[in-house]
């Protein structure tokens, strides 16, 4: 037998798959009432080139600090891939659980000012799993309604009773907590909104949870390396790292230029969510390539700690020049409104070189269609100028200002 006929006889047998689909017909209809509402995604747009690529100037992506094609992190990465190999090989409970894992968690856990941390996957997991091994049925959440679909995700698998309140109504929180009759409650919300990059009031939501024997979950994706001290985050600039009762959750995949995902809390809620938390227990632990990554940009990020100041400077600028309100953070939000005006004006930054967010329904609300540009530390000020005057004249293409 030749090498040809071993490897075409190695082939699964096909399915000619000519016939109509009838089970899944109406996914073609769907897909057209998508695309008619201009909320239809596919195809996805394909990145040619690494964060800082030729070929584009990159105002889409998470990677407020540059440092996912950085050197040292790179080699952090190819270090861990070199010494641990390419997966974990099983769960973190059994033996997906490295050396490289354990440090780390300490050292992001002293960074942030928490006892411990623990990591999953990606940051949707971690939400999820802290969120459902800390509430179930009969009990009580509250959501912030600029909460991240993580922690939606989290709130509805829970089976807990859910109460949405406004963005940052921390009156509503503690009405609510006051009026309940679940014994066990928790609040969720973002401390970085990650849709326009406003901040959540936290200590009013943490006093609230304090005064009313709550638990609080703030989640930090958009914090880490942007605010607080050092780039320690949104609690950390409250100055309630570590407090009772307070468990903060967040990504290595956007400042960090990683994947994976932390919750940081005391050691006894690190224990807990080994034990309960169903998408730390059933999932593969962390890549060591990830967790190698995030490790070396976390060096990075204490190193240097201009970091998060050239980011907000650089943030800054560019809401200027887009006449936009001042930034909290490192996203600015630019509303279009029409869904199928905001993708044209997308388009249009792409055909020019600049890669920028387009957010329709469901991620936000409708008829708030907008472009979402989030900055880099890494870009210099003729970048962004440049960056401005492309998406300004998109904007104005579109009968936007
Ligand atoms: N929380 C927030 C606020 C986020 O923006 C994101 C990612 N967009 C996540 C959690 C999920 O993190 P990951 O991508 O690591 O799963």
């Amino acid at each position: 037998m030749s090498v040809d006929e071993v490897i075409v006889s190695a082939e699964a047998p096909r399915h000619s798959n000519t016939g109509e689909d009838r089970a899944l017909a109406w996914l073609t209809a769907d897909a057209a009432i998508r695309e008619e509402r201009g909320v239809h995604r596919d195809p996805l747009i394909r990145r040619t080139t690494g964060s800082v690529g030729a070929a584009g100037i990159n105002l889409a992506s998470n990677d407020y600090l540059g440092l996912s094609t950085d050197a040292r992190v790179v080699a952090g990465a190819r270090d861990a891939l070199e010494r641990w190999g390419a997966g974990a090989t099983a769960s973190r409970l059994v033996v997906g659980t490295t050396e490289l894992h354990i440090d780390f968690e300490q050292q992001l856990a002293d960074f942030m000012g928490f006892p411990a941390a623990l990591l999953f996957s990606s940051g949707y997991l971690a939400n999820v799993g802290a969120i459902t091994a800390l509430v179930g049925r009969g009990d009580l959440i509250v959501s912030d309604s600029g909460a991240h679909a993580s922690l939606i995700d989290g709130c509805r698998l829970s089976r807990a009773r859910v109460v949405v309140v406004d963005r940052g109504d921390h009156e509503a929180i503690r009405t609510i907590l006051r009026d309940r009759t679940e014994e066990r409650a928790l609040v969720v919300t973002d401390a970085v909104y990650s849709i326009d990059g406003r901040l959540a009031p936290i200590a009013e939501f943490y006093a609230a949870t304090r005064d009313h024997g709550a638990a609080l979950i703030v989640d930090e994706a958009h914090g880490l390396g942007v605010r607080g001290p050092g780039g320690r985050g949104l609690v950390a600039e409250a100055g309630l790292a570590g407090a009772p009762d307070l468990i903060v959750t967040t990504v290595c995949s956007k400042s960090l230029g990683s994947q994976g995902g932390v919750v940081l809390g005391s050691h006894v809620v690190r224990s807990h969510l080994i034990d309960r938390a169903r998408s730390f227990i059933f999932d593969t632990g962390l890549a060591p390539a990830a967790v190698g990554g995030a490790r070396a940009a976390l060096a990075v990020l204490q190193g240097d700690p201009t970091l998060p100041r050239r980011l907000h400077a650089n943030a800054a600028r560019l809401a200027d020049r887009c006449g936009a309100p001042e930034p909290e953070s490192a996203v600015i939000s630019l509303v279009v409104g029409d869904p199928h005006a905001a993708v044209a004006a997308a388009a249009r930054c792409r055909q020019q070189g600049v890669l920028v967010g387009c957010f329709r329904p469901p991620s936000v609300p409708i008829g708030t269609s907008r472009l979402r540009l989030t900055v880099r530390a890494d870009l210099d000020p003729a970048t962004l100028d440049h960056v401005a005057e492309i998406v300004c004249a998109a904007l104005e293409s579109q009968g936007v200002r």
